[in-house]
């Protein structure tokens, strides 16, 4: 097999039939034997019956198809899908074709053309988004850069195409908080980058609000760097400096110039800006222990409710 596609989908059952037909379209012609991988991520609309259909009535192409028993998030469907994918290869791809096959053929061919290169990245120079949205990317990865011992590249997408060994260095990572940009990075390997546009949305709707687009960035940042831990222990630090500093002026204010100090104000300050400091660190400290606590829970990444696949 020389090439698996892994197709994450939830929700998409508009979009899977077509993206099927004109991945077909394009990867016929090239002469290599393929294989999809679709990993339905616990979907409340027809996406399963589709694909279900899709199997059934394609005989000759090799069909997997692995459904969740509930929604797991892409991370993990991405997951399922390397555990299942057989080629050489492996291409993962969204399915409502805003990421265009003829780009992963693209990718494909730089891929084979370059023997020294293990990894394809799509990234994006420009995106389809408002100013707010790509400062607050950029922020994101300014931030992460500085704070991470990785690098993460900004506009880098997960549409990536991989020889077999970057797949197998991927499953030796079973983490549950899974981020997948930080995970590819982290793995190494000789990684190249091909520019590309992304298409609009051929139906239904990103699931990504702003909201949890925020909660992710924020997992990337804990699941690659420990620097959010030292941050408190500095805060920390420098809140007791300056305790002590104040607390000379204010002996040196007494004993020198018997100036009186209004009390209930700065006890009223202190007690606010200690507390806040107090509960800022001790909210970092939980968001790993929290993160402790899942993993050593030990709960696998995600659930399959029933696999279709070709003997
Ligand atoms: N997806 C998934 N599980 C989820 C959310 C998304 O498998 O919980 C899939 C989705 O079906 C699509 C891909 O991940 O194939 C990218 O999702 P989406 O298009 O919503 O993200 P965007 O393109 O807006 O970043
Ligand atoms: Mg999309």
């Amino acid at each position: 097999m020389d090439i698996s596609f892994i197709v994450p989908c939830y929700n998409e059952e508009e979009n899977v039939e077509l993206f099927f037909k004109e991945t077909e379209k394009v990867f016929r012609a090239v002469g290599a034997t393929y294989q999809y991988v679709f990993v339905n991520d616990g979907s409340r609309d027809s996406t399963r019956e589709v694909l279900i259909n899709l199997y059934e009535h394609n005989p000759d192409s090799n069909i997997t198809v692995v459904n969740f028993s509930r929604n797991f998030g892409k991370e993990s469907a991405i997951y399922a899908g390397l555990e299942h994918a057989d080629g050489n290869t492996i291409c993962v791809i969204d399915a409502d074709l805003q990421q265009r096959p003829e780009v992963a053929l693209n990718m494909y061919r730089h891929l084979t053309e370059h023997p020294h290169c293990d990894c394809v990245c799509a990234f994006q120079k420009q995106r389809r988004e408002g100013r707010i949205m790509s400062a607050c990317k950029l922020a994101f990865y300014k931030l992460i850069n500085q704070v991470a011992e990785i690098e993460f590249k900004s506009g880098a997408s997960d549409f990536r195409f991989f020889k077999a060994k970057v797949r197998d260095a991927i499953l030796l990572m079973p983490e549950y908080h899974r981020f997948s940009k930080g995970i590819f990075s982290w793995v190494g390997f000789q990684v190249e980058y091909i520019e590309y546009e992304a298409d609009e949305r051929n139906a239904g709707e990103s699931k990504w609000s702003p909201f949890k687009l925020f909660k992710y960035a924020i997992s990337g940042i804990i699941a690659f760097s420990t620097a959010p831990l030292h941050i408190a222990t500095v805060i920390g630090g420098l809140s007791t400096l300056f305790s002590v500093v104040y607390f000379f002026i204010t002996l040196v204010r007494k004993l020198t110039y018997h100036i009186n100090v209004d009390g209930f104000t700065q006890l009223a300050l202190i007690i606010t800006f200690f507390s806040g400091i107090l509960l800022f660190t001790i909210g970092i400290i939980g968001e790993y222990i929290s993160r402790i606590y899942q993993q050593v829970k030990n709960r696998p990444i995600y659930i399959a409710d029933e696999i279709l696949k070709k003997k």
